[in-house]
């Protein structure tokens, strides 16, 4: 008969593909919990009195960070500040919302709602309906991390912390390196850091956490999440990644966290090369971090002026 590996119960709620560890309710939840606190500790991703900025979507990954970095913030180790980006997706966005608030105030952690509207002056659906040329999630992705960058000095946050998962790595790993984008390879990671002035550090504590194990966390904590997904995202290079690494993960159970430490190993080699030197590193037009003279934010709201 199955049992928790752990402590006997018969009641075991997975059997870990990676290990073939098997866990009961109770156990795969401390599991988790030590593993991620444990990664944040080894790879130094907090420090005793940084305030961490949670990007809350309402979503599986970003309620799982927010209910883990809460183990911190009761120890008073770190303080929290939740925010929610509204990009203005209709019938999409307001129930992630709404879940993102009922899980900060499940915590009482202060809770920040911001829209693109406030922050670029257009919803996400009219930056689409304007725009044929670029995928959503491109500017989207652009556009967050913007709204982000300022909204952590606004509240004074040390750090930006992410929900981003095992599988979300995986994908942009080998996105960026099928696309040829060895540039944007130099920027993934645990932990982004720039000396400059005005970038706050961006943190994944969940980058080792495959997705199937955050969406068995929120269940087993019970923990009200958000579950649709982006209208936007469906027939995107991405959605194609993650069906071919769910794929080969089938047969190769480890491919993801392979992929990951392959990447990790040769990062450094990348940077040393590839990464790009600008003169002076923030936007001539907003002040935000930028690679080149103009930040990529401010480039696309520049393009769409033009028109
Ligand atoms: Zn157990
Ligand atoms: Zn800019």
């Amino acid at each position: 008969m199955d049992v928790c590996h752990k402590c006997g119960n018969p009641q075991i709620i997975i059997k870990r593909k990676q290990s073939g560890q098997m866990l009961c309710q109770e156990c795969f939840i401390k599991f988790i919990q030590e593993k991620v606190l444990r990664d944040i500790r080894k790879q130094k991703l907090v420090e005793k009195g940084d305030k961490v900025l949670v990007a809350l979507s309402g979503g599986k990954d970003s309620v799982m960070l927010l209910d883990i970095l809460n183990n911190l913030r009761k120890r008073r180790i770190i303080d929290l500040v939740a925010v929610t980006i509204d990009e203005g997706i209709c019938g999409y966005r307001e129930e992630g919302v709404e879940i993102a608030a009922q899980n900060a105030e499940l915590i009482g952690v202060k809770h920040r709602i911001v829209s693109f509207k406030d922050y670029i002056g257009h919803t996400l659906d009219e930056i689409m309906a304007d725009t044929g040329d670029r995928i959503a999630c491109t500017y989207c992705g652009v556009f967050r991390r913007w709204i982000f960058n300022q909204v952590a000095r606004e509240e004074g946050a040390t750090r930006i912390a992410t929900g981003h998962n095992l599988d979300d790595e995986a994908q942009s790993i080998i996105m960026n390196y099928m696309e040829g984008n060895i540039q944007n390879l130099t920027r993934i990671g645990v932990k982004s850091e720039s000396s400059y002035e005005g970038f706050t550090v961006k943190i994944k504590p969940l980058r080792e956490i495959p997705e199937r194990e955050t969406a068995l966390y929120v269940m087993a904590r019970d923990l009200p999440v958000h579950l649709a997904g982006c209208p936007y995202a469906g027939d995107s290079f991405r959605a194609k990644i993650r069906d071919f690494l769910k794929e080969i993960s089938q047969d190769h159970p480890t491919i993801m966290y392979s992929t990951l430490r392959g990447f990790d190993k040769i990062k450094p080699v990348l940077k040393e090369e590839f990464s790009r030197k600008s003169s002076t590193g923030v936007c001539a037009e907003c002040g935000e971090p930028a690679a080149d003279k103009l930040c990529k934010a401010c480039s696309f709201r520049n393009q769409w002026k033009r028109k």
